[in-house]
């Protein structure tokens, strides 16, 4: 078999039939109840046409027969899952037989609420261990799942009822962060009033925690503890589902303000977790993992839930922050549970770099094999700081909602690259092409030549198939941005080196990474049009020293006379921003709004949010020969930085 261990053999030119010997090779870390055929199915002869790939075709398996039952008759009374909350002080743990019977009854529930295979269900939840179960109960039965991150609020939880049209939504009370007490079922009911008659879901299936007040809707709501209680015993078999038949969808923002339901396969992506557990990450069954990130988001998903348990490793859920009740939390857990893996964010990182460095030294790592992080660029200071308090090697990976799994990592046991993402993972042909032709660019080691980088097609397994109900814009959006050439587009800039290792330079589209989060400009801006007083606005991404990035908005306000002093417009302010944080949710909050009496355009109109963002970074705005009006531009830098 290939070496993945160090990637290089496996990556980019590899052909077709190297990549069809290497997975069918990995194919081997999952259970199939039926084999498949045809490791890929792709090009000439297929179904469909590039750039749609079907992976282990005619093969029937399931995610949570892979990630639970199987795992029964070795490891039935291993730990499967450690719940830590530092908001409701408790732990709890489950062996992977009591993770099982947990995962029935849930199963068992939903059917008695008429989900069926291939109904979509929505998932609404804080980090308790309810959500966990929930997404495998869906897998079992296959029901296609959709979580959606605890931290948004009704309009952008009621945009993606609206394209998952789910059968039932599960959801809680409330959940907790930094020990406030954030209520769920009121946004979710408002939600549900937002969107379209046809997308609301038959029943809400609720966990009480007893940390709201909750009002419920008969008929329409059910208790989790009640329904869970009707099936202590039932049965709730496996549903073996074909590999390319959908797992879940999860919606990550993109160009436009309507969010994109990224589709995930079953076989495909069990597959490719596996071999990412074993050949990046380098865990094996047995041993702990413990990942930092939400389930709301793609790290959850595949390196909470599915990844370890699929890998019969123990996870840990964390609902909590890095900074209660003190800084050195994540230490002390590590020290508790004893992970040989971690995976967190750099903003987690960069945040706690700003504390007592004692409360890591007082916490044995030394279960650490690696720290591993990703969702947005590493910067080398922090990666140095990293490795020198905690004692492990750091590495990086680069992936996005859209792979479900690194794109690029440091290889284990390669010396880190400070800076460097790593480079492409066994299984993408990844490329760094130019953007206005997709041609290649040979420039290793030149930092100055920039290039889009590219994934040429097919995707390799656990990859979306498609944006859910909407192949068209898969194609059009991911696969025609590149002119001239089929090829993938991350809409990221890279560069690499004279080694092979890549440098990630940040989204070249309207999409920016807040603390790890992505977040579509337009759809902040949207929101922000949304309140009376504003007639336009742009946002843009502007450089932050603890997390990457923070979203800044310009308003043009319809009636700028209004604002007669810096009372008023510091209030008006704050009325925005909390427009958008009720809408969308804490995350999209802007840092700032400033007010202008007119935006950067072109001569045909568009906004010049690059132009803006460089200003706000002190950074040249580039060639403006196509501005309609430099005034704006320079009301912007005295708003921001005057
Ligand atoms: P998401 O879909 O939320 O995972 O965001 C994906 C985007 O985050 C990518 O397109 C990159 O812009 C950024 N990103 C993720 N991981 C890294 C990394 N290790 N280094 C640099 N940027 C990253």
């Amino acid at each position: 078999m290939p070496n993945t261990r160090h990637f290089a053999d496996v990556t980019t030119a590899a052909t077709l039939e190297q990549q069809r010997v290497l997975w069918r090779e990995h194919a081997r870390l999952i259970d199939w109840q039926t084999p498949f055929g045809e490791v890929l199915e792709y090009g000439a002869g297929a179904r469909l046409p590039p750039p749609f790939a079907r992976w282990f075709v005619g093969g029937t398996t399931n995610l949570c027969h892979n990630a639970v039952d199987r795992h029964l008759k070795d490891r039935g009374n291993q730990v499967a899952l450690i719940w830590e909350s530092t908001e409701v002080e408790r732990t709890e743990t489950w062996t992977y037989a009591e993770l099982h019977r947990e995962v029935v009854r849930a199963a068992a529930g939903m059917r008695e609420l008429g989900v069926q295979r291939g109904d979509r269900v929505l998932i609404y939840m804080p980090m308790i261990p309810e959500a966990v179960f929930a997404m495998l109960a869906c897998a079992r039965i296959g029901a296609i799942h959709s979580v959606v991150f605890g931290g948004f609020a009704s309009v952008s939880l009621a945009r993606r009822i609206d394209d998952a049209r789910p059968r039932l939504i599960v959801s809680a009370d409330a959940g907790s962060r930094g020990g406030k007490v954030i209520e769920y079922k009121p946004l979710l009911d408002h939600a549900i009033e937002l969107a379209v008659a046809e997308a609301r879901p038959a029943h809400v299936l609720l966990v009480n925690r007893g940390l709201a007040p909750m009002k419920t809707m008969p008929g329409r709501d059910v208790h989790w503890a009640e329904l869970r209680s009707r099936h202590l015993d039932s049965a709730a078999p496996v549903e073996w589902l074909e590999s390319n038949e959908p797992s879940y969808i999860l919606y990550t923002s993109g160009t436009t303000g309507k969010p994109k339901g990224v589709q995930r396969d079953v076989g495909g992506y069990a597959v490719a977790l596996a071999a990412s557990m074993r050949h990046i990450y380098d865990c094996r069954p047995g041993e702990t993992y413990f990942c930092t990130s939400d389930i709301g988001w793609v790290v959850g998903h595949s390196y909470i839930v599915y990844g370890p348990l699929i890998n019969g490793m123990t996870t840990i859920l964390y609902e909590g922050t890095p900074l209660r009740p003190d800084p050195g939390i994540f230490w002390q857990l590590v020290a508790k549970h004893r992970p040989v893996a971690m995976f967190s964010s750099p903003t987690a990182i960069r945040t706690l770099k700003r504390y007592d460095q004692s409360l890591i030294r007082r916490h044995d790592l030394s279960s650490l094999r690696a720290l591993w992080l990703a969702g947005e660029p590493l910067d080398e200071p922090t990666a140095r700081w990293a490795g020198e308090w905690l004692g492990c090697p750091i590495r990086d990976n680069y992936w996005q909602t859209e792979t479900g799994w690194p794109i690029m990592a440091t290889p284990a046991g390669a010396n880190p690259h400070y800076g460097s993402a790593g480079q492409p993972v066994f299984g993408y042909d990844v490329r760094l092409v130019n953007e206005e032709n997709g041609e290649p660019l040979d420039n290793a080691g030149d930092f100055n030549h920039k290039g889009v980088v590219a994934i040429a097609p097919p995707l390799p397994p656990g990859c979306l198939q498609t944006v859910w109900d909407d192949d068209e814009r898969f194609v059009r959006t991911y696969f025609h941005s590149i002119p001239g050439k089929l090829l993938y587009s991350t809409f990221d800039w890279g560069t690499r080196d004279a080694d092979g290792y890549w440098y990630i330079l940040g989204r070249f589209d309207d999409v920016i990474n807040v603390a790890g989060h992505r977040l579509g400009t337009r759809e902040i801006e949207e929101s922000i049009c949304s309140h009376a007083a504003v007639a336009e606005c742009a946002v843009v991404g502007v450089h932050d020293e603890i997390k990457g990035q923070v979203a800044v908005a310009f308003a043009v306000l319809r009636n700028p006379d209004g604002i007669k002093d810096a009372a008023m417009r510091m209030e008006l302010e704050g009325a925005v921003m909390r427009q958008v944080h009720d809408q969308l949710g804490a995350v999209a909050r802007p840092a700032r709004v400033h007010f202008v009496t007119g935006l950067p355009k072109t001569r045909s109109g568009k906004v010049l949010r690059r132009a803006i963002q460089a200003i706000c970074e002190r950074r040249d705005p580039g060639d403006l020969t196509t501005i309609d009006d430099p005034g704006p531009l320079e009301q912007v830098q005295q708003a921001h930085l005057g």
